[in-house]
């Protein structure tokens, strides 16, 4: 769900990431003792959390008014914690160093907790000031942290210890990682270097602010208009939103196609308009690539060099190689190697694709050769020709709530947990449409935490589906129980009728719970421990969706909202068959980016002509020209905009290796998806140990074996190499 994650991490995560990096303590409640030399506050933003299960967020409390105060004074009690762990006059240990900045930060992160909802569940004009008027202070409070040399001497103290006396090895691991990050964050640089680190770190920020400017103008810019006549292919629903698009605009009575991917992918799959066709896809893929005084050439030339001079700086020959370091790839030949093993069935696949919609725009007559801009158009004709799959039956079963109940039946099978509708009033919500659950252990009763659902669509909420917590499992001072929350933009339906969606958004929705449930087992005993692995954190949600199509999920769950009979077996077997369409197209245009991400960032960036690389490097892999990559380099905002994505566009491909591979495992188990002994080993490897065991030996204790790319391949109806 690469589009989810992306918004996430510019929208929500970002400032979440930027604290959590340096604010471990997730959830650790507030020690005493640090707490009376704290500035006195009242804001009821940075409180304890009190109430039931263990204290849950006053969502019923909170108000934009004290946002701003409450993460300001947040940073300032966090950065008087950090500094009397620095200045500390005994010798460094780990209980006095890593693990007091382990405790340190909790009124902060309950500050965030309040943050993230107005950031992404209810975002308003107001609070948008509010975030951009904390975003350079935000960076600012992190700088001071990583930049702490008393304090990074302390922890570089504890970490070399520990490697003359190995501590136990969660707390070895806890110190790993954060020794490893203050180092790759210019810990360990002298004064003259550090200087220059953070002046490249402040130009970088403005060029990423910059680069987003210009696509967001590309975007804003190019609208096209369409008129009542020039409609032909699109649906009812499209054209609505189209007029209303267009009307907000000024343009009454014309259709507006905006230049996002939102508007621009169904216009291009069922516009019978080739030359508007044509329009529309070259004002999108030409974002920020137009030579005026908007295009983005110079500015990820510039970003590329600066990139590499600070990795320099710290003695690395490129940005890939210190991104990579404590990814599961561990360095870009193991990254490339995967997309390169990929790649030839791939664009093998694209040329069966295209000669199955030439034949079928031959049948029609007309004479065109399969350009870009029809490659989408064509490939729905071929797909409907192919598998008659019509989405609006599939829909009659898939009813949101009893999808809801299927996911905390298979939750059952697998995690023992239970799942238990909180009954309303007892716990705050920030909205009315938000439902809660209680979890439990099913043999224990035992509370494992809640899980807040908030399903619908609402002015101010953002895009897309999405995974969070409030509180994340510790043990360390005291075990604190996980509340978990999933969201997503469904359209509320009418009272009394069923919420239908589609496979898609249902299996998006098993996605997301995928996340909970990661949250839900996690049994670590620090919060470090709790952090993610780009090219990993995916693998355990992308899992969880194969259980949609479980028998016994189809059997009782997937039932008409009507006749209540299951999903008839025809039908299901559709939806399997339709699973590899189009699969040429949907790798070799991700592939190809993600190639591109990987080579900009090993090539040498001095005199860089960026069109011209990009121009060449698709030509050496030999590049259909029927279709373009998913993100040009003019308007890749993963790897451009920040550094979120920067060399890790791959993740999503390394992630769904392992995917594909644990799914065979539990395919070739005696009980197949519900096989209770692997589901165990899942849970106790895969899931629970969440960064506490590097991901591949974790893979391994799970598999017998590392993953091989054979089901991958599989999955996507490639041929398997022969050599595996
Ligand atoms: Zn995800």
């Amino acid at each position: 769900m690469g589009s989810f994650i992306f918004t996430a991490m510019k929208r929500f995560h970002l400032p979440l990431m930027l604290a959590g990096a340096i604010a471990f303590g997730a959830c650790s409640e507030q020690p005493q003792e640090v707490k009376d030399d704290m500035p006195e506050t009242t804001n009821p933003l940075l409180s304890e959390w009190t109430g039931p299960y263990g204290g849950v967020p006053a969502f019923d409390e909170m108000n934009v008014a004290d946002v701003q105060s409450a993460i300001e004074q947040g940073m300032e009690m966090h950065l008087a914690e950090i500094d009397a762990i620095a200045n500390n006059e005994d010798a460094p240990t780990f209980e006095n160093t890593i693990e007091e900045m382990e405790r340190a930060g909790a009124a902060l992160d309950h500050a965030f907790t309040y943050y993230g909802i107005y950031s992404a569940n209810m975002s308003t004009p107001e609070f948008r000031d509010v975030q951009s008027e904390l975003a350079p202070k935000i960076s600012e409070y992190s700088t001071k942290i990583t930049q702490n040399k008393k304090l990074f001497a302390r922890i570089k103290a504890v970490y070399e210890q520990s490697q003359r006396e190995p501590l136990e090895a969660d707390q070895q691991r806890v110190v790993n990682l954060i020794y490893k990050r203050f180092e790759m964050n210019g810990a360990e640089l002298d004064a003259e270097k550090k200087a220059r680190y953070a002046e490249i770190s402040k130009e970088l920020s403005s060029l990423y602010n910059d680069f987003s400017n210009n696509v967001l103008h590309d975007e804003e810019g190019y609208i096209t208009y369409l008129t009542e006549d020039q409609l032909g292919g699109l649906s009812e629903d499209f054209i609505k939103s189209a007029a209303e698009i267009a009307s907000a605009n000024g343009k009454e009575g014309m259709y507006a196609i905006t230049n996002t991917r939102s508007s621009m992918d169904p216009f291009l799959t069922y516009s019978t308009e080739r030359e508007l066709r044509k329009q529309v896809w070259t004002n999108y893929y030409s974002r920020g690539d137009k030579g005026d005084e908007y295009d983005n050439n110079e500015i990820i030339a510039k970003i590329l060099r600066l990139r590499k001079e600070r990795v320099g700086l710290m003695g690395y020959d490129n940005y890939a190689e210190w991104r990579l370091q404590n990814r599961m790839a561990k360095n870009p030949e193991n990254a490339m190697g995967l997309m390169e093993a990929v790649w030839p069935a791939a664009i093998a696949r694209v040329a069966e694709e295209v000669a199955d919609m030439q034949a079928l725009a031959d049948e029609e007559g007309g004479s065109i050769t399969i350009e870009p801009w029809d490659y989408r158009y064509y490939a729905e004709k071929v797909r409907k020709a192919k598998y008659d799959l019509n989405s609006d039956e599939v829909k009659q079963y898939l009813q949101l709530d009893k999808l809801t109940e299927a996911m905390h039946y298979v939750a059952g099978e697998l995690f023992d947990f239970d799942f238990t509708p909180v009954e309303e009033g007892t716990v705050p919500v920030f909205h009315p449409d938000v439902k809660v659950w209680e979890v439990t252990h099913k043999n224990t009763g035992e509370n494992v935490g809640l899980w807040y659902l908030d399903p619908y669509a609402r002015p101010g909420k953002r895009s897309g589906a999405w995974a969070t917590t409030y509180r994340s499992y510790t043990t360390f001072d005291g075990k604190k129980n996980v509340l978990a929350s999933n969201n997503s933009n469904f359209i509320e339906p009418a009272p009394g009728e069923a919420l239908l969606v589609s496979w898609d958004d249902a299996t998006t929705f098993f996605h997301e719970f995928g996340h909970a449930l990661h949250f839900f087992a996690s049994n670590v005993k620090y919060p470090t421990l709790n952090s993610g692995v780009r090219d990993y954190t995916e693998f355990q949600s992308q899992l969880l969706e194969r259980w949609l199509a479980t028998d016994r999920v189809i059997e009782n769950f997937l039932v008409h909202q009507e006749t209540g009979e299951p999903m008839p077996a025809e039908l299901v077997a559709k939806i399997k068959k339709a699973a590899t369409f189009n699969q040429g197209f949907s790798t070799t245009e991700y592939l190809a980016s993600a190639i591109m991400d990987m080579k900009l960032h090993l090539a040498d960036p001095e005199g860089i002509d960026i069109d011209a690389f990009e121009r060449n490097t698709l030509e050496e892999l030999n590049m259909p020209s029927e279709l373009p990559m998913r993100h040009r380099t003019p308007h890749f905002g993963h790897v451009f905009s920040g550094e979120g994505y920067a060399t890790a566009y791959y993740g999503y491909m390394w992630a769904d290796v392992l995917t594909s591979d644990a799914s065979e495992a539990f395919a070739e188990a005696p009980n197949g998806f519900y096989d209770k002994e692997l589901a165990d080993k899942a849970v106790k490897y895969l899931f629970a140990p969440r960064n506490a065991i590097d991901p591949a030996e974790a893979y391994r204790l799970f598999r017998g074996r590392d993953a091989k790319i054979d089901a991958l391949m599989r999955d996507r109806g490639f041929p398997v190499p022969s050599n595996g």
